[in-house]
């Protein structure tokens, strides 16, 4: 009796889903685009994190939660109790003024904030999905895209919750990513920044 070995295609896609009551940060922001702009208000954001990949058969793992843990907690950091400015932005004239941003719109509202009190974001909107995106671009290059394609990582998804039920979603293949890409690319160069202002990663 012939015994043959039925052909294996056993070769799934891992999920690892993290959520965690450190993944957040309390910040302010408005959004503004031509024609619109919304009123200096606060959220308290929560993020997700879902890595895709195979299973390692060293450990067990897809990735290990508590590295995972550690740099989203750190990205969360750098946005905490900070308003959200949006330096790629179209809309808004920003710049710095010493110790201090300053930001006029095209309705000729005017802040000025403390440098250190803000987050100097790549974007070109401080919305929700624009935000998820930014993070999963800080995520990765705190992470280390080679470790993450040595493990076999293929995709990271990155959610940014303004509120429960208000949720975006930016999921995207580690292929092809080169680390420094912006996130957002700017309507126009330069466009809204002041010649000194440089987002911060
Ligand atoms: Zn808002």
């Amino acid at each position: 009796m012939d015994v043959q070995c039925v052909p294996c295609d056993y070769d799934p896609v891992f999920e690892v889903q993290v959520r965690s009551e450190r993944f957040k940060f309390n910040a302010s922001h408005f959004v503004a685009f031509r024609g619109f702009r919304e009123r200096l208000h606060g959220h308290n954001y929560t993020v997700g994190v879902r890595v895709f990949g195979p299973l390692s058969p060293d450990d067990g793992y897809v990735l290990d939660f508590g590295d995972v843990k550690k740099t989203v907690r750190g990205v969360c950091e750098t946005l905490n109790e900070r308003f959200l400015c949006p330096c790629r932005s179209d809309v808004l004239d920003i710049r710095d003024a010493g110790p201090n941003v300053e930001l006029t719109a095209e309705d000729g509202a005017f802040f000025s904030i403390p440098l250190g009190d803000c987050a100097m974001l790549p974007i070109v909107h401080s919305t929700a999905e624009e935000l998820a995106a930014m993070i999963w671009h800080k995520t990765i290059e705190a992470f280390g895209v080679d470790i993450l394609k040595k493990r076999g990582i293929t995709a990271i998804e990155i959610a940014v919750a303004e509120a429960p039920m208000q949720e975006a979603r930016y999921r995207r293949k580690l292929a092809g990513f080169a680390p420094g890409a912006a996130p957002i690319p700017a309507r126009a160069p330069n466009a809204g920044c002041g010649a000194n202002i440089t987002p911060a990663g």
